[in-house]
C-alpha cells in the first residue's frame, strides 16, 4: 500500500457485501457500511453477533470469506495488499489490553515505533511521552503493566495504538474487562480522541458513550446489520423487534 495509491476523498472504511465462515459456521452474512473520515461508529449487539469478526476483518487479523473490504480507497481484500502497511495505518485496542508484561510503559510504547516504523529510539520516546501525557499517564512511565490497574492498562494501550500515529482506530469492547469505577478514564480518552477527528470504530455495551461520542450506531444480530442510524434515533426509538429486544436487556 504505497503513498501515491491512497485516496484521500475515500471514506475510512468501505465495507461491500462481506461474508466470513469459520468452517461450516456462517458468521457474518453480507455487511455493507462505511465509515467516513473523522467519523465515530458504534457497533452494538448480542454475544456471538459478529461484531468482533467484522472488526477483525478490517484489519485482516481475520480472512473474509468473500466480499471486498476498501480502506482508504484501497482494497485490502486484494491477495496482493501489504498487510503490514495497512495495519501500521489502524490502530486496534482490545478488550484484554495485551501489553507486553516483561517491558515497561515506555518500552511497550517505543519497540513497534522502532521495529515496525524504523523511528530511532529519541523520536520514538518523544512521541511516546506526548501520546503518556494523553492518557493522562505520564507519570508512570517506568511501571511494568502489572503495577497498573485495568484501567491505566487500557489507557496505555491507547497510547501506545496511537503512537503508530494511526489514521483510523479500532475498538473491540475496551472497557468490558474493568471494574465499573474504571471505566470512565477509558471512555474520557476515547471521548477526546473523538473530538481530536479521529476515526473511530468501536464495539461497546457502553450506550451512554454511543449515544453521545458516536456519528453512526450499528446493531448486528445473527451476522447481519439489522439497523443503523443516528444513536439517537437508533437507542430511541429502535425499528426492529430485535433491536427493542436487545435494547430492551441493557438499557
Ligand atoms: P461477538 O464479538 O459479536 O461476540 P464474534 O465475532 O466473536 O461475536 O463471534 C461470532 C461467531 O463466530 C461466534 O459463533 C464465534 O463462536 C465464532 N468465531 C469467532 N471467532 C472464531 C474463530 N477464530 N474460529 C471459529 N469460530 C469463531
Ligand atoms: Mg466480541
Amino acid at each position: 500500500m504505497s503513498e501515491i495509491t491512497l485516496d484521500k476523498n475515500a471514506p475510512a472504511i468501505d465495507v461491500q457485501q462481506l461474508h466470513k465462515y469459520f468452517g461450516e459456521n456462517q458468521v457474518l452474512k453480507g455487511i455493507d457500511f462505511h465509515v467516513d473520515r473523522g467519523q465515530v461508529v458504534c457497533v452494538i449487539g448480542p454475544s456471538g453477533s459478529g461484531k468482533s469478526t467484522l472488526l477483525r476483518c478490517v484489519n485482516l487479523l481475520e480472512q473474509p470469506t468473500e466480499g471486498k473490504i476498501f480502506v482508504e480507497g484501497i482494497e485490502i481484500t486484494d491477495p496482493d495488499v501489504n498487510v503490514d502497511a495497512l495495519r501500521s495505518r489502524i490502530g486496534m485496542v482490545f478488550q484484554q489490553f495485551n501489553l507486553f508484561p516483561h517491558l515497561t510503559v515506555l518500552d511497550n510504547l517505543t519497540i513497534s515505533q522502532v521495529k515496525v516504523k524504523k523511528r530511532n529510539k529519541g523520536e520514538a520516546v518523544e512521541i511516546a511521552r506526548k501520546n503518556l501525557e494523553k492518557v493522562g499517564l505520564a507519570h508512570r512511565e517506568d511501571a511494568y503493566p502489572a503495577h497498573l490497574s485495568g484501567g491505566q492498562q487500557q489507557r496505555i494501550a491507547i497510547a501506545r495504538a496511537l503512537s503508530m500515529e494511526p489514521d483510523m482506530m479500532l475498538f473491540d469492547e475496551p472497557t468490558s474487562a474493568l471494574d465499573p469505577e474504571l471505566v470512565g478514564d477509558v471512555l474520557q480518552v476515547m471521548k477526546d480522541l473523538a473530538t481530536e477527528g479521529m476515526t473511530m470504530m468501536v464495539v461497546t455495551h457502553e450506550m451512554g458513550f454511543a449515544r453521545e461520542v458516536g456519528d453512526n450506531l450499528v446493531f448486528m444480530d445473527g451476522g447481519v446489520i439489522v439497523e443503523e442510524g443516528l444513536p439517537t434515533e437508533v437507542l430511541g426509538n429502535p425499528q426492529h423487534e430485535r433491536t427493542q429486544l436487545f435494547l430492551s436487556k441493557v438499557l
